[in-house]
């Protein structure tokens, strides 16, 4: 869909597609419902999340059913870079999935190995260039046009004049990340957990060693050095700390001028923080992208669900009316509610500290209640993961677009046979009443965390 903006004609803008992840059906499920576009999902771990709930051929099927039904799309991620003992495997996976002939809208692939894979078992299908392929300019872009491939997913290391010059050129479709995790090493291609525990993140079995605390010690166990740290930027532009991995308030070396901050235990020194871009969305859209996708194949049903209704609305907020995209407070409050790190807008815009060394994670906001699966006489079938009294005040995610997440105490539960209870428990269905706002198959309720 096109929308010229009419008070800069110069500037066309082009609806991006919106992707998220689906780590399971009921990724998917929440991912459709709240206004994905299309979602990626990994087939028998020959993909960057091998320890994912990565979907089977057959299972595969079911996602793709799921899907087309509601017109959307579905791609296979095949981004590993296999060894020569994992061809025939994959090879066999691939040709699997093409007499199933349930073909994913496209595959996503990293190899040039597996691209080959790919076009030899499914002549005619669509392949997508996985950001680990490590696509930075128009060159490179245009031998894999000419190989076949039909998008690029561009490095989370360009900026946006970067990406609005490559995505101007035409030469293929790009994709970029708005939302989830980095890495700190470039386009995921990183030994890290290869060298510390023998694990091997490009063969998707990434252990995280960039998420730990470390404590910076001298090169000679001999040398007494206890006040070693270094200096870090604060979040606030010009603020810098001394990172000391002694006690708090401990006297440095070196560094007295500046504020000691650190608890003792070391830091988080190879934390990035995680990517969120609500604030400059248009910026990005208007680079002329193809699609946003969202990172978080481990991710549950709820963290993809929140995400992606909020970027589904501002999206459609910006392309309906480009003068007036205002990030609207709920946004904020739904994505600082979830599971992440400190926020950062990564190198699209130029953010000069993308590290967080004092914490790793954030406490989430919310904790999931319920998932509404069938609206009978208007009264809402819930299915119940967490339990929950009549009493006990909820919070609605809604699938309808615009409805911003509201505060409710349903008055009634019972069971389907009509027994009322005073807690709805979980792994079981439940009818709930009293709820002013229409309720629809999809809706999460939450309970606010502390
Ligand atoms: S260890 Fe960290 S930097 Fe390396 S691949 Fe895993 S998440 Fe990325």
């Amino acid at each position: 869909m096109l929308t010229v903006n009419p008070h800069a004609p110069m500037i066309t803008i082009k609806k991006p597609e919106l992707l998220a992840p689906a780590g399971s059906i009921a990724c998917a499920e929440a991912a459709f419902t709240h206004g994905a576009d299309a979602v990626y999902a990994g087939i028998g771990g020959f993909n960057l999340r091998a320890h994912s709930p990565n979907f089977t051929v057959e299972e595969f099927d079911e996602l793709f059913r799921l899907a087309s039904g509601g017109g959307k799309r579905v791609y296979a991620v095949l981004n590993i870079m296999p060894s020569e003992e994992m061809l025939s495997s994959l090879s066999g996976t691939i040709k699997q999935i093409a007499d199933s002939g349930c073909m994913p809208h496209a595959f996503i692939i990293s190899d040039p190995g597996v691209f080959l894979l790919v076009k030899t078992n499914c002549p005619d299908a669509q392949v997508h260039l996985s950001t680990q392929a490590g696509v930075f300019n128009s060159a490179s872009m245009r031998f894999w046009k000419s190989q076949g491939v039909s998008r690029v997913i561009l490095p989370r290391e360009l900026n946006l004049e970067q990406i609005r010059n490559l995505s101007s050129l035409g030469i293929m479709e790009t994709e970029v990340f708005v939302h989830g995790a980095m890495c700190v090493s470039v386009s995921g291609r990183c030994l890290l957990g290869t060298y510390f525990n023998g694990r091997h993140p490009n063969l998707g079995d990434c252990s995280q060693p960039c998420r730990l605390q470390y404590r910076i010690t001298p090169d000679d166990p001999t040398i007494n050095l206890p006040h070693e740290g270094f200096i870090v930027e604060g979040p606030t532009e010009g603020e810098r700390f001394f990172a000391c991995t002694e006690e708090p308030g401990a006297k440095c070396k070196g560094e007295e001028s500046l504020a000691l901050k650190g608890s003792g235990e070391g830091v988080y020194l190879l934390n990035s923080k995680d990517l969120c871009t609500i604030q400059i969305l248009p910026q990005i859209v208007e680079s002329g992208v193809s699609s946003l996708k969202i990172e978080g194949r481990n991710k549950s049903a709820h963290y993809v669900a929140s995400v992606v209704k909020v970027y589904r609305e501002a999206l459609d907020m910006y392309t309906a009316d480009p003068q007036n995209y205002k990030v609207r407070d709920w946004w904020t409050r739904e994505l600082e509610a979830l599971d992440h790190r400190t926020y950062t807008t990564g190198f699209y815009i130029g953010e000069p500290v993308k590290q967080e060394v004092f914490a790793s994670k954030a406490q989430a906001g919310f904790r999931l209640a319920a998932t509404v699966k069938a609206v009978l006489n208007g009264r809402p079938v819930v299915d119940v993961k967490n339990s929950f009294t009549a009493s006990e005040p909820l919070n609605v995610l809604s699938v309808k677009n615009s409805l911003a997440p509201f505060e409710f105490t349903f008055s009634h539960i019972e069971e389907l046979d009509g027994q009322a209870r005073e807690k709805a428990v979980p792994n079981r269905l439940f009818i709930l009443e009293g709820c002013s706002e229409k309720l629809r198959v999809g809706d999460m309720l939450r309970k606010r965390l502390g």
